[in-house]
């Protein structure tokens, strides 16, 4: 059975179920793979047979064994991934791999629906319910609200900041209805977060199970590994063959995903680790010295303006280092290795924009801000690193440009075109605002008369 430790180090080794049930270490560390299971070389290269529920299932049944038996788990799997990943080739050797054709049109989708179905089976495991405390500053409620949409053991409750999100954001979790219920505060994201971790830290609410599905809990992380035996198998020729992932990285969960498979056993060159200018890691891997961007910077790729990923924690465990949750390094880890495993460069607005315009020139293709980064960045890439030009590379996508209109509109003049999920949004009925927030009191007070 595979086990997870704390990345900080002083907490007992829990199984997945208890990793995913608890979301974070009680020493406030993230739950880590004690050891990673390994995938044969014949094994990833027969990929290209299969579709991506048996991928998946490949994949993950080595992480689950023993906890989540064959059948439930090719059920949860079969009801999470309901929509394509196209990987489309652009030019002779690189590719785009579309991870936003979930429900929301952002790759959180995969990671949350898949959460949300090991959740619902481990509750009914231990006939429990529970409520999930969210704060959004956008995309990422609407993706969780609809992941846990009409599970039966879970309520999603949704703070988000009534005057920062637009109104496709917003319709995406308030026309929903039934277990999700979002609650629009008269504050900033800010108060959002501070809510919902006082509510956490709250001995008066311990009675109603309060939980997070926020992007450290493993239930997340694990299978966004998926994505990079699915694209590879997509593309690739000979077996071992290498290739080159550049990911568009926020809090480093996709990326992590990416350095598990490889850890697993997937060929990968390099990945190119693409930031915009919150530009923390191409800087340690610079200098070797982490230091938080305080406070983040605002970017146009919105989802990706964290100056200290969460997700660092389990890069730096991963090659044996030790880096606690307010950022001090207590041990360092292995840099020439990290150095030799990713490439790390920060993207500004202006680069992004003007890579949105030539991809749309040179290609007749519209690419939005996140993944215009990660283009960026492989271009750079390839510029320097010639040698490697005949090494195929995919560039993930990981939101619709339909999310950025006024955006796209100013930099190609072309109204991308809404996707019929986000389109049925737009145009249901939203459940009105439950109650005026504007202290935590107001909060509690509902939770505590409602639930
Ligand atoms: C969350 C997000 C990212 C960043 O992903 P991380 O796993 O946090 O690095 C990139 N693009 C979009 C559209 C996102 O929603």
């Amino acid at each position: 059975m595979i086990l997870f430790h704390s990345t900080n180090k002083n907490s007992p080794d829990v199984n997945i179920k208890e990793a995913i049930l608890r979301g974070q270490a009680p020493d406030r560390g993230l739950f880590m793979l004690n050891e990673i299971p390994q995938l044969n070389q014949e094994e990833i290269y027969a990929f290209r047979n299969l579709d991506l529920p048996e991928i998946a299932y490949s994949v993950l049944s080595k992480i689950t064994k023993e906890i989540i038996p064959e059948s439930e788990l090719k059920k949860i799997i079969n009801s999470a991934l309901t929509f394509d990943i196209p990987v489309e080739k652009i030019t002779d050797y690189n590719y785009v791999m579309y991870l936003d054709r979930g429900p929301t049109c952002s790759f959180k989708d995969i990671g949350a629906r898949m959460l949300a179905r090991m959740m619902e089976y481990f509750l009914n495991l231990e006939d429990r319910n529970v409520i999930i405390i969210t704060a959004t500053s956008g995309d990422t409620g609407g993706a969780v609200a609809s992941a846990f949409y009409e599970m039966n053991r879970s309520n999603v409750v949704v703070l988000y900041p009534k005057k920062e999100i637009s109104n496709l954001q917003r319709k995406q979790m308030t026309t929903l209805g039934k277990n999700v219920t979002a609650i629009g505060i008269n504050g900033k994201f800010d108060d959002c977060q501070r809510f919902a971790k006082l509510a956490f830290a709250d001995k008066e609410l311990e009675h109603l199970n309060l939980s997070s599905a926020n992007s450290i809990n493993v239930g997340r992380l694990l299978p966004q590994i998926l994505y990079y035996f699915w694209g590879y198998s997509r593309i690739i020729e000979s077996l071992g063959e290498e290739i080159i992932f550049s990911v568009p990285s926020g809090n480093f969960g996709n990326l992590m995903g990416g350095l598990i498979a490889y850890n697993m056993g997937l060929p990968v060159k390099r990945f190119v680790v693409a930031v915009n200018e919150n530009d923390e890691f191409p800087r340690f891997l610079e200098t070797g010295i982490y230091q938080k961007v305080i406070p983040s910077k605002h970017c146009i790729s919105n989802a990706m303006n964290v100056g200290h990923p969460s997700n660092f924690a389990r890069l730096v465990d991963l090659y044996g280092g030790h880096i606690d949750e307010q950022g001090i390094m207590h041990k360092d880890p292995e840099l020439d290795k990290i150095r030799g495993d990713m490439f790390g460069i920060s993207i500004d607005d202006d680069w992004t924009r003007k890579t949105i315009k030539d991809f749309y020139e040179k290609y007749t293709k519209v690419i939005e801000p996140h993944g215009a980064v990660g283009w960026a960045a492989l271009q750079f890439y390839r510029n320097k690193f010639p040698e490697n030009a005949k090494i195929k590379a995919i560039c993930s996508e990981t939101a619709d440009p339909a999310k950025f209109p006024e955006e796209i509109i100013s930099l190609i003049n072309i109204n991308p075109k809404i996707p019929r999920s986000l389109d049925a949004i737009s145009k249901k009925d939203e459940v009105p605002n439950p109650v005026e927030v504007n202290k935590y009191e107001d909060f509690k007070s509902f939770l505590l008369k409602n639930f």
